[in-house]
């Protein structure tokens, strides 16, 4: 059963989802139907969180939104356009860090701009200010096997912020931390946040924390159910002031 809510904040609609089903092969032979009737918006410049339980398909909508998985029914379209058409600037931050283990800190994320042909010395200069931005300033030539599990994830987040995407989607980045590290880097994340570059990109972080979530995003989504769906949408009225965001993200943490 889909809902409709009215509680959409003003702004352009970047990325929406509709109607999306998710049907998988199961290991018995049958299928699992994973989600099913999810419609989401997201607009410029909004935190939205995708708060649901273990196995309830977060990781699944996520891959969907970025254009990695298409859904066995349904569409998502970025300002309009269809996701195979549109090659929205996605990027990701996975829990498990999902860093090359034979590239550097550097060149991991120097790796971000491959893909989108940067030139040589432009993505070298990038990935060092993001690199600095997040922390990981002398950490440039270590190696990820070197790294502790909060300084991998930095890599994460640098890899992702280097490439300044329109949305940014997090599947549970903070979740293979302990909760300390999870916690100082969460702060951390947020400042920048505050300050981030683009005042128009939107961010979508799946978790399981309802404190995270209400932390840090301006909508929560509950994805429940089975198949899973979007069961609820709660406001969060902390508004982030746009006036504060300074103009480049480097130099917001100069
Ligand atoms: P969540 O991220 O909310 O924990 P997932 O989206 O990872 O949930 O998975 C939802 C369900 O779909 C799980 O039961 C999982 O085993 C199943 N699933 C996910 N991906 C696949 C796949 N590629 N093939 C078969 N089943 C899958
Ligand atoms: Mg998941």
């Amino acid at each position: 059963m889909t809902k409709v809510y009215s509680t959409q904040p003003p702004g352009r609609v970047l990325a929406s989802v509709e109607q999306i089903a998710q049907i998988f092969p199961s290991a018995d032979g049958g299928t699992l139907q994973v989600l099913d009737g999810v419609n989401l918006t997201i607009r410029e410049g909004e935190i939205v969180a995708l708060l649901g339980r273990s196995g309830s398909g977060k990781s699944t909508l996520l891959r969907i939104l970025a254009g990695l998985l298409q859904p066995s029914s349904g569409e998502v379209r970025y300002r309009g356009v269809p996701v195979a058409e549109a090659e929205p600037a996605v990027a990701m931050v996975f829990q498990s860090f999902a860093l090359m283990p034979w590239l550097t800190v550097l060149e991991n994320v120097e790796l971000g701009l491959r893909a989108a042909a940067v030139p040589r010395a432009e993505r070298r200069a990038r990935a060092l200010a993001a690199i600095d931005a997040i922390g990981l300033d002398g950490f440039e030539t270590a190696y990820p096997r070197e790294l502790s599990g909060g300084m991998a994830q930095r890599v994460g987040f640098a890899r992702a912020f280097v490439q300044r995407p329109d949305l940014l989607l997090m599947d549970e980045p903070f979740s293979a931390l302990d909760v300390l590290t999870g916690e100082n880097l969460r702060s951390e994340l947020m400042a920048v946040w505050g300050e981030r570059e683009l005042a128009d990109q939107s961010i979508c972080i799946v978790t399981h924390s309802i404190e995270e979530a209400v932390q840090l995003a301006d909508r929560v989504l509950v994805l429940g159910g089975s198949p899973g769906t979007i069961q609820a949408e709660l406001p969060i009225h902390i508004p982030r002031p746009r006036d504060k965001r300074s103009p480049t993200f480097e130099a917001a943490v100069d």
